[in-house]
């Protein structure tokens, strides 16, 4: 583990040029060194040692008699920081070369280079925050989407420590009760029923583990966005669908068939859902090699996909393909889409919803009609409640979720061995384990080298 008395600092914005660059300082020297090196346009001293918390204040960074750079410095002191520790923030000019220049003049003054997530670390060693709100601030950072964005914020604000918590509390009174019993059965007595109320509560708390894991494999779609095939026969309108998702001409759309020879993808958004959308050659015997290889992509990509969109062209008859190709796609996520409904639709929906047993929709990609109903239709299919419920907690990382089912596990044992009669002092050693993973999903008794390991995921300067 890393020695925390000492000064870190960092470039906290990205490498490159830009308007502005921060550079980070956090540590007991934090002002000592900003007041050495930053003073006002004259060379006066700017005085940040009584400067009160949060302030911030325009001056020149000095190497010497040297002006580096004009700047604006703000302060933040402990514990009011993201760290809790004296935390100094320089706004100077982005460019690398002046941002190199101000790092390097604060580390001859007595900082040290940050290592990648160190200042998030620091903000955990010393009990700001948990582990689930460290690991929620690089996702807030690396989030994609409207769901991840607010999902990361709650959990910066403690959903995921209050949840954890309230489960690890229930199950600590627990397991403390079991022990008073049998070191001191005069004062604490376990009756018949406690066996009964204690099964009743490991009941509980399995099942709000079993619904956060439910909710964490749904919740992968929000996260990752839905890999979402189109498919369909040669000239359907599969082309002309993605480009009406994704705005403008990316798949080149003609009257000939087989003009989409191989994969197209393309990311777009349904009201914060994210579709990662791909076009696909169209499905049909053919002798074309190249064209034959397309379609065989075009499977595979349908076998691994999350959703297929089958286009119909709804003005011609059924064709036996797409007929097999229903059949086949029985128990998969689904949508069938009856296109070219402008030209009349010769095609009955009803029967289409028999042989494929999946919803269908009536859509014109041409005059643009039937797509809300279709975009609708998706998000019902997926985490539609998720999108709305902004209270309800969703833990959305791995090694999160491994560590809930480390904990439901050792629950189910409990339930095993009240049920199997045992004695209580057997209850208290897998309640004690599920106490415990539980806790490291927050950051209770977590190895140094696991916590080096998460935060070295991080960014540099965060
Ligand atoms: P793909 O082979 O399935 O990708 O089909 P395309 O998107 O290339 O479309 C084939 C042809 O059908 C093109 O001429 C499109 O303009 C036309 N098309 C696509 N959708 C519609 C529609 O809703 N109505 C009509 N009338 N034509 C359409």
């Amino acid at each position: 583990m890393i020695d925390i008395k000492d000064t870190i600092a960092a470039i906290a914005t990205p490498i490159g040029n830009s308007g502005i660059g921060i550079i980070r300082i956090s540590g007991d020297d934090a002002v000592r060194i900003s007041d050495e090196i930053i003073r006002s346009r004259s060379g006066e001293s700017l005085d940040l040692f009584s400067s009160p918390s949060h302030t911030i204040h325009y001056g020149y960074v000095y190497d010497g008699d040297r002006i580096v750079d004009e700047i604006l410095v703000s302060v933040m002191r402990a514990p009011r920081s993201y760290t809790s520790e004296d935390t100094v923030e320089i706004n100077c000019h982005g460019g690398m070369f002046v941002m190199n220049e101000v790092l390097s003049l604060v580390i001859s003054h007595g900082a040290r280079l940050a290592r990648v997530g160190e200042f998030t670390e620091r903000a955990f060693l010393n009990g700001r925050i948990d582990l689930s709100q460290a690991e929620a601030v690089m996702d807030l950072i690396s989030s994609e989407n409207e769901f991840s964005r607010s999902n990361s914020i709650s959990q910066i604000k403690g959903s995921v420590r209050d949840k954890i918590g309230g489960m690890r509390e229930k199950i600590i009174h627990e397991a403390a009760f079991i022990e008073a019993a049998l070191d001191d059965p005069e004062n604490y007595q376990i009756d018949d029923d406690y066996k009964d109320t204690l099964s009743s509560l490991i009941d509980e708390i399995s099942d709000e583990i079993r619904s956060l894991l439910k909710d964490a494999e749904s919740v992968r779609y929000l996260r990752n966005g839905i890999d979402t095939v189109i498919a369909g026969r040669p000239n359907v309108g599969k082309s002309s669908l993605m480009n009406l998702f994704a705005g403008y001409e990316k798949a080149i759309v003609t009257s000939l068939p087989g003009t989409t020879r191989d994969i197209l993808e393309e990311k777009i958004s349904i009201d914060g859902l994210i579709l990662n959308l791909i076009d696909t050659a169209g499905l049909h015997d053919t002798i074309d090699e190249v064209e034959s290889i397309g379609i065989e992509r075009a499977r595979t990509e349908m076998e691994k996909a999350d959703l297929v969109l089958y286009v119909i062209d709804s003005s011609d008859d059924l064709k036996e393909d797409d007929e097999i190709f229903m059949k086949d796609m029985i128990g998969s996520s689904c949508i069938i889409i009856l296109n070219k409904t402008d030209l009349g639709c010769r095609i009955d929906p009803d029967h289409l919803k028999d042989i494929s047993k999946a919803p269908v929709v009536e859509i014109s990609v041409k005059e643009e009609t039937g797509i809300a109903e279709l975009k609708e239709m998706i998000k019902d299919l997926f985490c539609k409640d998720m999108i709305k419920d902004s209270r309800r907690v969703y833990i959305t990382n791995k090694r999160q979720t491994e560590k809930l089912r480390d904990a439901l596990s050792s629950l189910e044992e409990v339930m095993q061995s009240v049920k199997n009669g045992m004695t209580e002092d057997t209850f208290t050693i897998d309640m004690m384990d599920a106490y415990h993973s539980l806790g490291s999903i927050i950051g209770e008794d977590v190895s140094d080298d696991l916590a080096d390991r998460i935060f070295s995921e991080f960014c540099m300067g965060k």
